[in-house]
């Protein structure tokens, strides 16, 4: 006899191999030992209190927590539903089986679907030891699944610090290297400009390779920095794209009358943004598309909207050089290119951008191209609720 119940002994005939506490409430202490004895017979070595009401089954769960609850559904003083909220309030995920003389289906449905694992009549034990099992591996696989979900989440909280770690440390790095960097610049334009010609060959050669590295150096961090700040700056507000794309056009004026580009832009919608930061996406696709051309013909840039379920689905496209599918992906990573510098300049910078600004603001940026027939760079903005109702904009 334990504090709170009854404790049964175990039968002694059989070889049981799944040792099994469970508590039961119960009232009727040979129905009890039936219980037992039926588990016992399936293999279950098995040790049980009982109880009979509601303070001893708390004070049971609070000092010997149970593997299973095997709970009669009538009981003098109490209800074996009752003992499902004990459990729940107890917080206690422990698989609760009803035991009972008679049940019928209305009730047995509808105690399940209030929470019990299952029910069992008391002229049907030999169903019981099953009814354990499958109650225990479900109760394995749930904590399983929340260990699982566990992890998944603290990975992500991880992730999103180690982000933000990273972003500090990029502008950080990025923002203190400029002061130095900017002596040395300064120092080897003054060598170069004071001593060009008065040492040897050799020194010209070195000093123009050290302020050339220096500048180029300058330009990347300024890149890292400005790629660093997405995430800082830009307060959100309705942003009329037709209006950002007229500047960016004229922004890029010169770069459209050199190149004799075509850019045909279609009525655009507003979107919920950084007016600066949609300008700049703009600016870097279009940019690009003039820039990354074919010799001849002249660059053909249409820029389209339209309206999706959840989206606006912008379309940049151009009859450029074309993107090979392997590089589909890489081409919006930090500093990757394609091309030297020789060929066409740039840093590779400026789709890392674009990809997260729209990233910020819960879109998605790629591209579809087949190699050396132009690329559609195409980006989706979310539908925000002040934009929603409103149509493309003429
Ligand atoms: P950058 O233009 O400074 O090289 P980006 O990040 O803007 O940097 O672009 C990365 C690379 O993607 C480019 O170097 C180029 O190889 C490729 N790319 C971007 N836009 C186009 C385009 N419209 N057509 C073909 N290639 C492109």
């Amino acid at each position: 006899m334990s504090s709170a119940g009854t404790q049964l002994g175990k039968p002694d005939s059989a070889k049981p191999q799944h040792k099994l506490y469970a508590l039961l409430v119960e009232d009727n202490a040979l129905d009890a030992a039936l219980v037992v004895r039926a588990l016992f017979k399936d293999g279950f070595d098995v040790t049980a209190d009982v109880v009979q009401d509601e303070p001893a089954f708390t004070r049971m769960l609070r000092t010997h927590p149970p593997e299973i609850v095997l709970a009669d559904y009538n009981l003098p003083n109490w209800r074996g539903m009752e003992a499902l909220k004990v459990l729940r309030s107890e917080g206690l995920d422990i698989p609760m089986i009803l035991v009972s003389g008679a049940l019928g289906d209305v009730t047995a449905v509808e105690c399940i679907r209030q929470g019990a694992t299952d029910y069992v009549l008391k002229d049907g034990l030999a169903r019981l030891p099953e009814v354990i099992r499958r109650a225990l591996r479900e109760k394995h696989e749930r904590s399983l699944r929340r260990q699982v979900e566990e992890d998944l989440a603290r990975k992500v909280d991880e992730l999103a610090r180690s982000n933000a770690d990273l972003e500090q440390f990029a502008y950080v790095a990025s923002h203190d290297l400029q002061e130095p960097l900017r002596m040395v610049a300064a120092y080897t334009q003054l060598l170069a400009e004071r001593y060009k010609g008065k040492l040897d060959e050799n020194a010209d050669k070195f000093i123009g390779y050290a302020s050339e590295g220096a500048l180029r150096m300058q330009v990347l961090i300024q890149d890292l920095l400005a790629f660093s700040r997405v995430g800082r700056n830009g307060a959100s507000a309705s942003v009329d794209c037709n209006a950002v794309m007229q500047e960016v056009l004229q922004t890029l004026d010169s770069a459209i009358q050199e190149s004799r580009a075509v850019v045909d832009c279609a009525a655009l919608p507003a979107v919920w943004a950084d007016r600066t930061q949609m300008a700049q996406v703009f600016q870097n696709l279009i940019g690009n598309a003039i820039k990354f051309r074919q010799l001849e013909p002249p660059p053909v840039i249409s820029v389209r909207a339209e309206k999706e379920e959840r989206n606006w689905l912008f379309r940049v496209t151009d009859n450029g050089i074309g993107i090979a599918p392997e590089s589909a992906e890489n081409i919006f990573v930090v500093f990757q290119r394609l091309h030297a510098r020789t060929e066409y300049p740039g840093n590779g910078i400026g789709l890392a951008i674009c990809k997260k600004i729209i990233e910020r603001y819960g879109g998605k940026i790629w591209v579809e191209s087949a190699d050396g027939s132009g690329s559609t760079f195409k980006f989706t903005m979310p539908l925000h609720s002040s934009n929603e109702k409103e149509g493309i904009q003429p």
